[in-house]
């Protein structure tokens, strides 16, 4: 979706309060695309703005819905994903000439790609349907957590 400016947030008004001050705000997108693979959907963020001596300071607590495929018995399934991070944007001043973001000169940050970035770094490498998905049978491929297969039965015994 274009025009999406939700994780946009103006921290003008942080600029010239004192070091403490703070607002956190509720943000919640439908959904937020990374790639043709990877769709998060039913974003929730927690975003809190404060001024602290060197810039704002960003800290946010995100939650994620992605749909995943088992590793086990290789369904899709829903999983959630959660991040949290700080993140410093330095004012333009000699004691700041070594931080690694500044802040823009319209006091805008764009959480977005950050945000991207860091829900895409939870997701899982192995994902797993449930903590007890049988998976598949190895000899007739037989989804185990549907239907018990005769070889199940075998080794079971
Ligand atoms: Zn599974
Ligand atoms: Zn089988």
């Amino acid at each position: 979706m274009k025009g999406n400016y939700q994780f946009r947030i103006n921290t003008g008004f942080l600029v010239n309060a004192s070091v403490g001050e703070y607002r956190e705000f509720d943000i919640a997108a439908p959904s937020l695309k990374v790639d043709e693979d990877i769709l998060f959907t039913e974003i929730q963020t927690v975003v809190r703005v404060s001024r602290v001596q060197q810039g704002i300071l960003v800290s946010l607590k995100a939650s994620a819905n992605i749909d995943l495929d088992c590793v086990r018995c290789l369904e899709p399934f829903a999983g959630r994903v959660s991040c949290t991070f700080d993140d410093l944007y330095a004012f333009h001043m000699r004691q700041n000439s070594d931080a690694d973001n500044f802040l823009p000169e319209n006091a805008v940050i764009d959480l977005e790609p950050l945000l991207k970035e860091y829900l895409v770094l939870e997701l899982p490498i192995n994902p797993i349907c449930s903590a007890d998905c049988k998976g598949l049978c190895p000899e007739c491929g037989a989804n185990l957590n549907i239907d018990a297969c005769e070889h199940q039965v075998k080794d079971e015994a």
